[in-house]
């Protein structure tokens, strides 16, 4: 049997297991499949054994697997992006989980207004304050979201996402989420128009369980799926 879709059967019963054990249902969790570095037999892969959602932290690996693969599966944006690198995944993006400064709102506002799109995004938020990670801090999100519906009719922000801090310790990782739970239902009681906290991107291969618990609606996972990642190897284009 292929190994794809052994890891995706086991994943979507953790997933149920993890949802049911806080009376949540699983089908309010979406399971995105994170593909960087895979290869595109692999993506058309698991898009077989039934993933609906793969998600790409580089602009140009997204754009040239689109190419191949089309729109019978929803694009995420999931790593930072750079304004130049916008163009390449405007007209193909389903959403964008990386939204961190206005000047990419600008950037995403001018692109989406030619080709008349609405881009769906989530916020980024550095909850743990890393310097490694990319998101605003979470003193900054409240204004940061006032402003972006104000300004940026072509722009609708859908939530949250968080990256967990690399860590052993299970109770920081879930403060983290927790956190970001919090604040996601602040927003919500603010009512800001053209604004919705529907999703909470949170949670990969090795945190996805915590993740759930604290509410999580969006899981990444990458190397549960597909393996660990090789990336010096060449990828097929
Ligand atoms: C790579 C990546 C993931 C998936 O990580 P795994 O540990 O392989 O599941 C999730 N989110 C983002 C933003 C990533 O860059």
């Amino acid at each position: 049997m292929s190994v794809i879709k052994e890891n995706l059967e086991l994943i979507r019963s953790n997933i149920k297991e993890f949802a049911h054990n806080v009376k949540r249902s699983s089908e309010d969790i979406t399971l995105i499949a994170v593909t960087k570095t895979v290869d595109v037999d692999k993506v058309l892969e698991a898009i077989e054994y039934g993933v609906t959602d793969v998600g790409e932290n580089k602009p140009q690996e997204l754009a040239r697997k689109y190419d191949i693969i089309g729109d019978k599966v929803k694009w995420h944006l999931i790593g930072s992006l750079q304004t130049n690198k916008v163009k390449y995944i405007i007209d193909k993006v389903h959403m964008i989980h990386s939204l961190d400064r206005e000047s990419l709102c600008e950037e995403i506002q001018k692109r989406a207004e030619k080709i008349d799109r609405v881009i769906d995004c989530l916020v980024q938020v550095n909850i743990s304050k890393e310097d490694s990670k990319h998101g605003l801090y979470k003193e900054d999100v409240i204004d940061f979201i006032t402003n972006v519906s104000s300004k940026y009719n072509n722009i609708r922000i859908k939530g949250l996402m968080t990256m967990a801090p690399f860590t052993e310790n299970e109770d920081e990782v879930r403060e983290v989420f927790r956190k970001l739970k919090d604040l996601s239902l602040d927003i919500d009681k603010l009512n800001i128009s053209n604004v919705s906290m529907k999703y909470l991107s949170m949670g990969m291969s090795n945190d996805y369980k915590i993740a759930i618990e604290e509410g999580s609606t969006i899981v990444r996972l990458g190397t549960s799926i597909f393996g660990e990642r090789n990336y010096n190897k060449q990828q097929i284009k």
